[in-house]
């Protein structure tokens, strides 16, 4: 069975789980294109998004 990608709908983090592992709010699977912060405090990105963790996380959740 093919694993499906969802992405949390609070954080964006992208996750095979329901709940989000980072922030617990329920994860979506309409989600577009994702970024992988491996250094956020050097992330310009993560800085915009407001990410203070390190993973994969989607540019677009619905
Ligand atoms: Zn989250």
């Amino acid at each position: 069975m093919a694993v499906t990608y969802r992405a949390c709908k609070e954080c964006s983090a992208v996750t095979e789980e329901t709940t989000c592992l980072i922030c617990g709010n329920p994860t979506s699977r309409e989600w577009q294109g994702y970024v992988i912060i491996v250094d956020h405090t050097k992330s310009e990105i993560a800085r915009r998004m407001g990410l203070e963790v390190n993973g994969k996380f989607a540019l677009r959740v619905r």
